[in-house]
């Protein structure tokens, strides 16, 4: 019997630092969404496609920012993608942190996606479960959660471990709406390169310095440029954008050395990405409160949904 070729959209929501990017990568395949130990990380919309190519099924992945009440504009545009991607959505993954307690937001979440889990399927995805002695202790934890759901069999998973993505992905791709594949096989995001490379020298910063520069770094690709003659690297300049003097300083490190480590920890991901020589040349500015600003937001892309299913 032949298969039924099957292609959707697939949101992972739920609040920041729960394992969405760090789901959506392994499930993809390959890094497309950045991963940092600090919430709200993820600001834009981004694409993960994967293809079963056997069976002719595509699922498309949105990493969509972390579920926070919207306090400045930055987070405001983080909770709008968010709502706007779990409703376009054919298929919606609830993430959450197997390892911490449910609180009453979780279950705020909960009642706002009940509603979408009448049109289409929904998981709810118990992560981190490498964390736990006895992952089943978590489906007691979140039962609370699962009963406005409807949702019997919450997918115990690890990003970490790997634990469980192998059922989660079959199970996803299942329950994919019947339809044409939207992207060749080999495509894995929407997004173009120089877009991945600023996600992965914002990755560097915010994963290299302390908690008093939360997600207030930008960052802009002044220059990409590819070379001439083989063998050569890819000259890529980019900017990056602090609030203020005292966190340029800290970026820029004692004797320049943070934003040295930076850029060699970038470097290297974009090398694994492009299979290329790269060489990169960051500089810091600061850009007075460019978070507050939706000229600024637009600017660098954080405006831009070009995943829009
Ligand atoms: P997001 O904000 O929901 O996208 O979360 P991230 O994917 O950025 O992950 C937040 C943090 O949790 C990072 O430090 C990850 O390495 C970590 N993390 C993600 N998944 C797992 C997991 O399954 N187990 C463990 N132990 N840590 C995880």
């Amino acid at each position: 019997m032949l298969e039924k070729k099957r292609c959707g959209f697939v949101a992972l929501i739920g609040r920041p630092n729960v394992g969405k990017s760090s789901l959506m990568n392994e499930l993809v395949g390959q890094k497309i969404s950045i991963v940092a130990s600090k919430v709200q990380t993820t600001r834009h919309r981004v694409l993960g496609i994967r293809t079963d190519e056997a069976k002719l099924r595509q699922a498309l992945f949105l990493d969509l920012p972390g579920l926070i009440p919207p306090k400045d504009a930055l987070g405001k545009a983080c909770y709008q993608t968010a709502l706007s991607g779990a409703k376009e959505a054919d298929c919606l993954l609830y993430v959450l942190d197997a390892s911490t307690e449910p609180a009453e937001f979780e279950e705020q979440v909960a009642s706002l996606l009940a509603p979408l889990r009448l049109e289409k399927p929904l998981f709810v995805v118990l992560n981190k479960i490498d964390k736990l002695i006895d992952p089943a202790s978590a489906l007691k934890k979140y039962a609370c959660l699962l009963e406005p759901l409807h949702c019997p069999s919450p997918m115990l998973v690890s990003a970490e471990s790997k634990a469980g993505l192998g059922l989660l992905l079959e199970s996803v791709l299942e329950n994919l709406p019947e339809g044409e594949l939207l992207f060749d096989p080999e495509e894995i995001t929407d997004r173009p390169i120089r877009f991945l490379v600023s996600e992965y020298i914002r990755e560097a910063a915010i994963n290299l310095t302390s908690d008093e520069l939360p997600h207030a770094v930008g960052v802009m690709i002044v220059e990409y440029r590819l070379p001439l003659e083989a063998g050569k690297p890819i000259y890529i300049r980019a900017d990056l954008l602090a609030e203020t003097e005292s966190q340029k300083g800290i970026l820029i490190g004692k004797g320049a050395a943070k934003i040295k480590r930076i850029g060699q920890l970038a470097r290297a991901e974009i090398e694994k990405l492009t299979g290329e020589k790269v060489f990169l040349e960051l500089k810091v500015k600061v850009k007075d409160k460019w978070r507050m600003r939706d000229s600024s937001l637009r600017e660098m892309g954080y405006k831009s949904d070009k995943a829009e299913p």
